[in-house]
């Protein structure tokens, strides 16, 4: 995993592996952003298609 974050992906799911706990920031360069919804209405319908469970701590 990478340490750099992208200034341009806030992201405080600090689970996520690519993400950098400290600064509340992704590391990826892109995201994939989709939805289990068929008519999504809220920002609940959205999720990070590019989460992967974090095997330790942060
Ligand atoms: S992959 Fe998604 S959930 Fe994980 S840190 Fe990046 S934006 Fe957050």
């Amino acid at each position: 995993m990478s340490d750099q974050m992208n200034p341009h992906i806030h992201c405080t799911v600090s689970q996520c592996e690519h993400n950098l706990c400290s600064a509340q920031f992704c590391t990826l360069d892109q995201v994939q952003i989709d939805t289990h919804e068929s008519n999504p209405s809220v920002k609940e319908c959205v999720d990070c298609a590019s989460f992967r469970k974090r095997s330790g701590c942060c």
